[in-house]
């Protein structure tokens, strides 16, 4: 099902899902059904289980086994390559079905889930590499007697809890990471979005990936995630959402099993513009930056921070790229943007634009509900005239809003840069090379785009810094995430008594 759809509509019927344990779909049975409807077409389009805390039991016992049997961690790295790899070009040749689903269920343009699908391919290949350069390390200056070893282990069963912002990505910058690190896994896509990480399952089990090593319970995170944060046989939750939810993560830890924790969490991520820029470039990126995925994303560049000698200019220039940007249906393949994927974000987001206004900022373009249909659609918005203690400067907004705050010296475009409890992403535009380092060294930000925004692949690890999360994800620091170290100590020849 590689070639494209020849109907690019939404389907007649929504397609039923179950969940996945110890290797198969499970159907709903008794269970009650979660429907979803496209949020771009108000029609339902996927049907997911709703799971019991007996699922869930179910899937995390079958982890257990496949990882306390050695089914997987057990195997050479270049075995767990070859599983990865495969998983690789199947993901591959389904891209055109996971990318319609995706679309389906987020309301992401069909062109841009495409791109991230082949970029999801990508990662599981990467990171077949990865399984078998894994090392540890040693100590051969212990002197005669004594030889030191430092292995690296795989942690045990990984619960994964997955947002609905970028379901397959998010996810495949994960689960290849943990298997090339010899874990199973447990995964919890969000209930609205859940179809890929499904669809991702079947794949496993198609490229070799033994039994169990890959299950997925579907269905509320009240019930279902809040299940797996305190569940006492997950050894590792990599947990990426809001940073509300992960604070709950890190006390129901506390309060179960110490298990370890990932956490990706929220942004409210500065663009440095300075007058040196490539101003046109600069323009490009910034658009680009909050109106990609209708600016719910995580490392979206929401707060634009512009020398004050060109602030009024750059705002122009932005704000006649953003009146350009294509919305609308995003089955078709011309959109650039397409819905909000949810009520509740919509709410979120019209209540921040009027926030804003009520506070006093200056809606300089956009914010409007697009009279598109059925879906939810807002166009891209920038408010001018605000201050630091705005709460659209301050909150994580997760939508289509940027603001501009000039700034006059170096110094001072860090300081409100860093005036965040965020630390997640960051980009500088100059072409003068000591400024742009000199700016990445000193703003407080897990990844950093220098004269340019929202690069990313399966080699540069991800993670926040602050309140924005816990831990890498992806790279060789991804994987190393997923071992913990253990040391071992080797006597070498007669071992010299203690005398009693
Ligand atoms: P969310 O925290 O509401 O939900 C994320 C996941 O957690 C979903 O699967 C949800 O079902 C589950 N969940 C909800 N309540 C839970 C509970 N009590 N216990 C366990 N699991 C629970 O976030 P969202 O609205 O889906 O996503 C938006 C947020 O995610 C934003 O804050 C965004 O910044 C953040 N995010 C961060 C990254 C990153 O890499 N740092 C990436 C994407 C999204």
């Amino acid at each position: 099902m590689n070639k494209p759809l020849t109907r690019l509509s939404p389907p007649a019927e929504p397609r039923e899902f179950g969940f996945f344990l110890d290797g198969r779909a499970v159907p709903a049975g008794e269970r009650s059904l979660i429907e979803r409807r496209s949020p771009a077409h108000d029609v339902p389009v996927t049907r997911i289980p709703h799971c019991t805390q007996d699922d869930l039991d179910a899937a995390v016992a079958a982890a257990r086994r496949a990882f306390d049997d050695r089914r997987w961690s057990g195997l050479s790295g270049a075995a767990r390559a070859g599983v990865l790899l495969k998983a690789g070009a199947l993901i591959r040749e389904r891209a055109e079905e996971i990318a319609y689903f995706e679309t389906l269920e987020n309301g992401k343009p069909i062109a841009q889930a495409r791109g991230e699908v082949a970029g999801c391919a990508d990662m599981f290949e990467y990171a077949s590499g990865l399984a078998r350069s894994l090392h540890g390390d040693s100590f051969n200056n212990l002197g005669d007697g004594m030889f030191g070893i430092v292995t690296r282990e795989p942690v045990g069963v990984v619960g994964l809890i997955t947002p609905w912002n970028f379901p397959f990505l998010i996810l495949c910058e994960r689960v290849p990471y943990i298997l090339a690190s010899g874990c199973t896994i447990v995964a919890k896509p969000s209930e609205v979005t859940s179809a890929s990480t499904l669809l991702l399952a079947g794949i496993l089990t198609e490229a070799g990936l033994p039994d169990g090593c890959m299950n997925v319970v579907t269905g509320p995170g009240s019930s279902i995630g809040q299940g797996m944060i305190e569940h006492m046989d997950i050894d590792m939750l990599s947990f990426t959402g809001s940073t509300g939810v992960g604070r709950r993560c890190v006390e129901a830890a506390a309060r179960s099993n110490f298990k370890k924790l990932g956490l990706e969490l929220g942004g409210k991520n500065p663009q440095i513009v300075f007058a040196d820029a490539d101003l046109e470039d600069a323009a490009d990126g910034v658009a680009f930056g909050i109106a990609f995925n209708t600016g719910q994303c995580c490392v979206s560049g929401s707060r634009l921070i512009v020398e004050r000698s060109v602030a009024d200019r750059f705002a122009a220039m932005v704000q006649a790229k953003l009146e350009r940007v294509r919305i609308g249906d995003p089955l078709d393949e011309s959109t650039q943007v397409g819905a909000i994927t949810t009520e509740a974000q919509n709410a979120t987001i019209l209540g921040y634009l009027r926030k804003g206004q009520e506070e006093g900022a200056r809606l300089l373009c956009g914010g409007t509900v697009a009279d598109l249909g059925a879906g939810r659609f807002i166009g891209p918005a920038i408010f001018t005239d605000v201050t630091r203690d705005m709460s659209i400067v301050r909150d994580e907004i997760f939508g289509p809003v940027l603001t501009i705050l000039p700034f006059d010296t170096l110094d001072e475009a860090v300081e409100i840069a860093n005036d965040t409890i965020y630390g997640l992403a960051a980009s500088v535009w100059s072409q003068d090379i000591d400024k742009a380092l000199t700016v990445t060294r000193r703003v407080r930000a897990g990844r950093f785009w220098v004269n340019t925004t929202l690069a990313g692949g399966p080699e540069l690890p991800l993670g926040g810094f602050k309140q924005s999360g816990w831990g890498r994800e992806a790279g060789m620091y991804g994987v190393e995430e997923y071992t913990q170290v253990k040391s071992v100590h080797v006597e070498i020849g007669k071992r010299r008594h203690w005398g009693a």
